[in-house]
């Protein structure tokens, strides 16, 4: 584990979409997918992002523009240098039995790429199938399009995919389809429906929270679900210990520490 910043150089910028670009910078990382790594802009402030691509020591992480921090990070170009501490948390647990259907709501996707690059291995070794469920407000939004090709996709407003949400994807599916394990990530009430779902079929389940994250390694408390600490003892939790989270689905911490309703 790295804890102070290494500072890297952005080697390569893709555009995935009109408001995600992924940065590729080298870093040797022994990072599992659904971690995640600090990113830190001297001056600025320092988020929390997964790595969405690893090839050897090259690694991308894939940035939907939202506020301040994520606007910066769109206008750097290559040779700029990003510091990046981590890799930080629980990821997925992947086990030799797959056949196991993957979630993305959003820019949640980023978070499930390197486990569907890892699942793909084992299904490339007839170990197993995966099918990919990605949902989005809009076409224009979808990503990594070129990357995995066989996506079932769903969008709100229907331009790409059918019209409705991931959660009514995977209902039609678990009508026809028995998965072993589901994996998802997106916004948190569409993951209360995914493991509501899950839970009713007796289906193993996997989800990546996203909370407000401060220092990454479980001391400030900020990120904190119901005694958990997102970072550290997360963000991925299975069914069984989401169903002893309260909070999940229905109360967030906000940056000031305020408890709200979802
Ligand atoms: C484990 C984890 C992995 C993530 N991976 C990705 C990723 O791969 N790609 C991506 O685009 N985004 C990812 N995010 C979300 C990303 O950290 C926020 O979008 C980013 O911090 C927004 O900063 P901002 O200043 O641009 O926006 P702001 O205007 O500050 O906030 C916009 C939204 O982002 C959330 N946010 C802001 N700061 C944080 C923070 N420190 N921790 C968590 N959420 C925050 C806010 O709650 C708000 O909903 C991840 C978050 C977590 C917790």
């Amino acid at each position: 584990m790295i804890e102070q910043p290494t500072m890297v150089k952005i080697c390569g910028i893709l555009e995935e979409s009109p408001g995600v670009k992924t940065f590729f910078f080298k870093l040797n990382l022994n990072f599992e997918p659904g971690q995640f790594v600090m990113v830190w802009i001297p001056l600025l402030d320092e988020k929390p992002f997964t790595v969405s691509y690893i090839q050897d020591d090259l690694l991308g992480i894939s940035v939907l523009k939202k506020g301040g921090f994520t606007n910066a990070l769109h206008s750097k170009k290559i040779g700029d240098t990003l510091g990046i501490r981590g890799p930080y948390g629980r990821g997925f647990s992947l086990k030799s039995d797959f056949n196991s259907c993957v979630v993305g709501g959003g820019i949640g996707m980023a978070s499930l790429a390197t486990l569907v690059d890892r699942l793909n291995l084992a299904v490339e070794e007839h170990l197993g199938n995966v099918t990919i469920i990605q949902g989005a407000r809009t076409a224009a939004e979808i990503v990594y399009q070129n990357r995995f090709r066989d996506m079932k996709l769903c969008t709100e407003d229907g331009t790409a995919g059918i019209k409705g949400t991931t959660v009514d994807l995977l209902r039609d599916l678990l009508e026809k389809q028995r998965f072993r394990k589901v994996y998802a990530c997106g916004p948190e009430r569409m993951l209360y429906k995914v493991v509501e779902l899950c839970k009713g079929r007796g289906i193993e389940c996997e989800v990546s929270l996203e909370r407000y994250i401060k220092c990454g390694f479980g001391v400030c408390g900020q990120c904190d679900c119901s005694g958990q600490r997102v970072c550290i003892d997360g963000p991925v939790f299975n069914r069984e210990e989401l169903s002893r989270m309260e909070d999940f689905g229905k109360i967030i911490i906000t940056k000031t520490g305020e408890r709200i309703i979802h």
